[in-house]
């Protein structure tokens, strides 16, 4: 036999009832002997008490009144519930003229919740030809008289049960009340709220049943809270002790009472929701899986006391003497975190009752806070206790290490001797994220990374598209999902905590306008977003001044914008400070050499203690490719650059390539990873405009191209045979001191040297180090080009997102 038990939701009106009909007559039609036990329908139990308390205070009731008869009659408007509902008006107008009422009155008036459910079922399931009888359990179950949470008279109940189901026909449908008993006296009792289910599990143990079934409105007891975690999913088997911990901590579909009478004859419960038939659901069951199950749940409904004195240590008695005054005012006590240090103790009590228990241990101690030996008894409020089931210490360290990175800060830990609970405590405002970040740590199901990108210029744009199209792919591979959460141009801020899409660029344009990076700020911090990532895409010398704002916030740093790191030295010394302080990274591997993996091999080498002497090389892209047609075919000067203009491979203004300011930048961010202190003025740069150009318009300049071919056919004709010309970036003299030679050439070397080989608008490294001697380390490629650079900084992404 399996019992069926059908909870408020499950029989509310519409959906609910149909359900549930459907349900017990398909499998009376697969001959399955089946019990059907039901809590009341809809909200009633709610809104009889609501009732009951208006007519206590000679308030208005009879709308509510109403409304309750009209919603419990909708499924079956000519079934009579004349005896229900006349007991009921009758219990009202009483309370109403009294202006009271007792608990056991307030059990009657309750229980006819139950009574009408029975009746209604067991009438439709009759009127669709399908035999039944309502059962009222205040026949079956005996309690005590504590009206309101009543104990069951366990052997007395049974032999009930046993009895009367032995005298029901065979082919008639039994369908139970939940909830309500009575005492000896025979008067209604009810078992406390939600006492249905536990019902159905003593009727379960009484008849020996197969499984109890138990028909919820949701999937099953979940990882966590679904309404929290996106990811969150059903656990499909738990143990009975697995599912009391939860219970105990607050996975509200279960009652730890529940699960007790299950135990002994080892009945199986199953969790299964009326609205989703199909599911399996959650089966709780004596059956070990050897799995680590693990759930996380949050309570909020609580607050921290926090007792502080240097009086404290070393003294016996304070803690007794807490807990006897917690205890006398009935204050159940949760999460104990007391430091070894004895200064001070904190732990966590319902909401509701900390300024009782605030007030009680102030009077308690008065003696001491006079002598000043206990300096503060404070509450907290605001605070919500996460715990861990399943799962222990050592395994938690990730999520440990996780919620710091994402300065979720831990007001108390505590953990059960067994190891297999942990319990934190956080500020409300950091639940959401701590539970997210904790479920992806311990489920592994995907972490997510939340992306915000700062330019939507050529680099930023490719980044986009980029992350978009491989999105699917790293999330099944790394289980990491890449959500861009924030889009920042110079004149909009789009922001979607799910994720910006393919039609970013049309949303874009409509959202709204960009008054800097507060926006996107106090948006992840509304949303608890975690895993925070800034990419700066922009060339902007304004933004990199919020850098230091958005580490202070959480935020990890990428950029493709150099002037961070080739400002003032102690700016640069600033940034590296905060992001120690926070513990947050930077990583900008596009700087220098667009894609190539340049930065963090000097990185390596240099933290790995290989002395590196000198960095050498042609590091912008559109002068490579100017210097290697140049040398290579016999054309003006002004040709070349033509055409490298017409390829896009200069900036719109030529000169500012050719100035060398930005090959200057680039060495100047290598001398700084080897720790050197140059300033961008200790560069030697040798600019390729001849004086008389360098100022004016770009158009006057371009009009005047022709008059740099003199100097540089000069040039080249002037070398040695053999030989052509390079613009390098040169990093030399004692790079152990604490600045290095910084210069920035036009050189002439053999055309069979490693530089002189270099071709197309290919850049080229070359990393000379005392180990390695004369053996050059050479990083040669694509050194330029929005696609290459997106890809770097792609790079950087999946480097700091694997970390997270
Ligand atoms: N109807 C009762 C209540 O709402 C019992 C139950 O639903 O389990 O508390
Ligand atoms: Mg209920």
């Amino acid at each position: 036999m399996i019992i069926l038990k059908f909870g408020g939701k499950s029989l509310s009106n519409g959906l609910g009832i149909q359900n549930v009909i459907s349900i017990i007559q398909n499998k009376i039609n697969k001959k399955e002997p089946i019990v059907v036990v039901l809590s009341a329908r809809g909200n009633a139990t709610n809104e009889l008490e609501q009732i009951l308390e208006l007519a206590q205070q000679n308030k208005e009731y009879k709308s509510d009144w109403e409304a309750f008869r009209a919603y419990q009659r909708e499924p079956m408007p000519l079934l009579n519930f004349d005896a229900e509902f006349n007991q009921l008006e009758k219990l009202f107008e009483g309370v109403k003229l009294i202006g009271d009422y007792s608990l056991k009155i307030k059990d009657l008036v309750l229980a006819q919740g139950e009574l009408l459910a029975i009746k209604l079922v067991s009438a439709l399931l009759n009127a669709n030809g399908f035999k039944s009888i309502a059962v009222d359990s205040r026949l079956l179950f005996k309690t005590d008289s504590n009206f309101g949470n009543a104990h069951i008279k366990e052997e007395l109940s049974a032999e009930n049960t046993i009895n009367f189901f032995n005298q029901i026909p065979v082919g008639t449908l039994p369908v139970v009340s939940g909830f309500i008993a009575t005492n000896r006296a025979g008067e209604t009792t009810t078992l406390g709220r939600n006492g249905s289910n536990y019902s159905a599990s003593l009727l379960a143990k009484y008849l020996n049943t197969e499984e109890l079934q138990n028909y919820t409105h949701v999937n099953g007891i979940y990882t966590a809270n679904p309404n929290q975690v996106e990811d969150a999913r059903v656990i499909k088997h738990l143990n009975y002790q697995e599912a009391n911990e939860l219970a105990n901590f607050g996975a509200s579909i279960l009652h730890a009472k529940t699960i007790i009478p299950l135990i002994e004859n080892k009945i199986p419960l199953r969790i299964l929701n009326t609205f989703n038939p199909e599911g399996t659901g959650t089966l709780i069951s004596s059956a070990n899986n050897n799995i680590d199950v693990k759930s996380i749940s949050v309570q909020n409904d609580v607050g921290i006391i926090h007792i502080e004195g240097r009086g404290m240590l070393g003294k016996t008695g304070i803690d007794s003497r807490i807990f006897n005054t917690l205890g006398n005012k009935d204050i159940s006590v949760g999460v104990i975190s007391q430091g070894s240090s004895e200064r001070s103790i904190g732990f966590i009590i319902a909401k509701n009752q900390t300024k009782t228990a605030v007030s009680a241990l102030k009077s308690e101690f008065r003696t001491e806070i006079i002598e000043k030996d206990i300096s503060a008894i404070t509450a907290l409020h605001d605070v919500s206790v996460i715990t861990v089931v399943g799962q222990n210490l050592k395994a938690f360290s990730s999520s440990y290490q996780a919620l710091a990175k994402n300065n979720v800060d831990l007001l108390l830990i505590n953990n059960t001797l067994n190891g297999k609970n942990i319990s934190l405590v956080v500020k409300n405002e950091n639940a959401t994220k701590a539970v997210n970040i904790i479920h992806s740590q311990i489920f592994g199901v995907s972490k997510k990374i939340n992306i915000a990108i700062f330019g939507k210029g050529n680099v930023g744009g490719s980044l986009i598209n980029q992350i978009l199209k491989s999105q699917e792919q790293i999330a099944k591979r790394k289980q990491t999902r890449l959500n861009i959460f924030a889009l920042a141009g110079t004149q909009h801020i789009l922001l979607d905590r799910n994720g910006i899409g393919e039609n970013w660029r049309s949303d874009y344009e409509k959202a709204a306008k960009n008054n800097g990076i507060q926006q996107v700020i106090d948006y992840a911090t509304k949303h608890h977003l975690e895993n925070l990532i800034a990419i700066d895409n922009t060339a902007s010398s304004e933004f990199i001044e919020d850098y230091s704002r958005l580490i202070e916030q959480g935020f990890d740093l990428i950029s493709s914008n150099k002037l961070a790191n080739t400002s003032g030295f102690q700016f640069y010394q600033n940034i590296r400070s905060k992001l120690k302080k926070y513990g947050k990274q930077y990583l900008y591997e596009t700087n220098v050499g667009a894609g190539l993996p340049l930065i963090d091999t000097i990185k390596l080498l240099h933290d790995s203690g290989e002395n590196i002497t000198r960095i050498r090389g042609v590091f912008s892209g559109s002068l490579s490719y100017l210097f290697n047609a140049f040398s290579s075919e016999n054309i003006p000067f002004s040709t070349v650059l033509e055409q490298a203009i017409a390829k896009g491979f200069t900036e719109p203004d030529p000169r500012e390539d050719l100035c060398g300011n930005d090959v200057a930048r680039k060495l100047l961010i290598l001398a700084r990873e080897l720790d050197l202190e140059n300033e961008f003025d200790d560069i030697r740069i040798k600019n390729l405009i001849p004086e008389a150009l360098r100022a004016g318009t770009a158009e006057s300049f371009l009009s005047k191209l022709e008059a740099l071919n003199p100097f540089y056919q000069k040039l080249k004709e002037s070398q040695k045979p053999d030989h052509v010309l390079r613009y390098i970036g040169d990093l030399h003299g004692d790079l152990q001191k604490e600045k290095g030679i910084l210069e920035v050439d036009l050189v002439s070397v053999s055309k069979f040297s490693s530089l002189g080989q270099l071709s197309g608008s290919d850049s080229i490294f070359e990393i000379y180090t005392e180990s390695y001697g004369d053996k050059l380390i050479v990083i040669q490629g694509a050194g330029a080009g929005a696609e290459v650079t997106a890809r770097g900084v792609f790079g950087d992404l999946l480097r700091i997102a694997e970390k997270k």
